[in-house]
């Protein structure tokens, strides 16, 4: 097992810089998810990692072995890629046990080896089992087996469940969690999904064009979203145009539909422009007049919640989400008043690149 340490990493295609300079520490034991949108790097760096990508600049280290000049085989690593990659004339059995034939391991520990890891994806019994005879999930389990099989110190996945469907892409995110916590193996994980990166992942670095915008918990992402892009990529949000002012120490937002709202958390943040993140369940429903007034344009119920498309006063078009009722109705056209969840919503700057409230608070 082992931490990995990449810095000032830099990749270049021809004329274009597509990473120009990324630091990251991945911990040992964790799983790790670079997420992001298509483009933006992830697999690039995955495969700087593993030696397929020459690396025009940095230093990468597993543990405290610097591996930039590491052949890919000698550095001991597991894959999984989102086509299986199973050998289709090979059975389950011997496709687990490729990588230790390779490695010249005699028969008894070999077949031991199979055996556990058979176990670990519950696959024992399809041992003599040819591919394609296996669902998509059972082959991306045997390769998944296999890549473990060598005992790695690192487990790399570049978007391993996007050829599965909906429901067994859920499924797979489970044994793949169970799996990664079991052995405790220091994994890297690509996906350009945001909700399965926040079931599976210890810590995720969203991207951008090659650079990380931030690296946290699932939760500190969604709660805290260190700027703009962050806010919109991991789940959704409405940004609106506000002002932060100071009123005898205290901080207070004004926006656009009138509405002032206490902010003691920003007293200390100097008076600026600001772009304020409201995520569809920080709107809150009142019969208070007082409060900010909307019109339902459109309803849509989802079973749980229902979601509204709604528009201000000022003409600002805002989502909210709110469980769903089953005596009530609302319809469009119909007038409502919000209130807002001031603990939970966040303040950017009016250039959007950074969440003027700190994470943690
Ligand atoms: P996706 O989710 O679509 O796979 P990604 O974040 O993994 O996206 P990369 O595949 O790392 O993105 O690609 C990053 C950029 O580098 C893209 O603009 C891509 O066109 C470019 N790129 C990747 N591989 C090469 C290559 N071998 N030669 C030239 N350009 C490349």
């Amino acid at each position: 097992m082992s931490r990995i340490e990449i810095k000032n990493a830099k990749k270049v295609f021809g004329d274009t810089t597509v990473i120009p300079n990324l630091s990251v520490s991945i911990p040992e034991g964790t799983l790790f998810t670079l997420l992001g949108p298509s483009g933006c790097g992830k697999t690039t760096l995955l495969r700087m990692i593993a030696g397929f990508n020459t690396i025009e600049g940095g230093d990468f280290y597993f543990g405290n072995e610097r591996i930039n000049d590491q052949d890919p085989s000698k550095r001991n690593i597991g894959m999984v890629f989102q086509n299986y990659a199973i050998f289709p004339h090979l059975s389950v059995g011997d496709n687990v046990a490729f990588g230790l034939k390779q490695r010249k391991m005699d028969r008894t520990k070999i077949k031991k080896q199979v055996e556990k890891h058979l176990q670990l994806i519950q696959m024992n019994e399809y041992w003599d089992r040819k591919p394609e005879n296996l669902s998509g999930g059972q082959q991306q389990r045997v390769a998944l087996a296999r890549s473990l099989a060598i005992n790695p110190d690192v487990l790399l996945m570049d978007e391993p469940l996007s050829n599965l469907d909906a429901k067994l892409r859920l499924d797979m995110r489970q044994v793949i969690r169970e799996i990664q916590r079991e052995i405790g193996i220091t994994t890297v994980y690509v996906t350009h999904d945001q909700e399965e990166a926040m079931a599976i992942s210890d810590l995720i670095a969203v991207m951008r064009d090659g650079e990380i915008q931030q690296i946290g918990k699932p939760k500190e992402l969604y709660h805290r979203p260190a700027n703009e892009f962050v806010a919109s990529f991991i789940g959704r949000t409405n940004i609106l145009e506000g002002e932060l002012v100071q009123d005898n120490g205290q901080a207070i937002l004004k926006m656009q539909h009138g509405r002032i709202i206490k902010m003691p958390l920003l007293n200390h943040v100097e008076p600026q422009k600001v772009r304020v993140s409201i995520r569809p369940e920080e709107f809150i429903r009142t019969e208070n007049k007082e409060a900010i007034s909307a019109r339902i344009l459109e309803s849509i119920y989802l079973g749980l919640n229902t979601e509204y498309f709604l528009v201000l006063e000022t003409g600002e078009k805002v989502q909210m989400i709110e469980e769903s009722m089953f005596t009530e109705d609302l319809n469009p056209g119909d007038q409502i008043y919000l209130d807002i969840n001031i603990n939970k919503i966040n303040v950017f700057t009016e250039n959007g690149v950074r969440n003027l409230l700190e994470v943690g608070s």
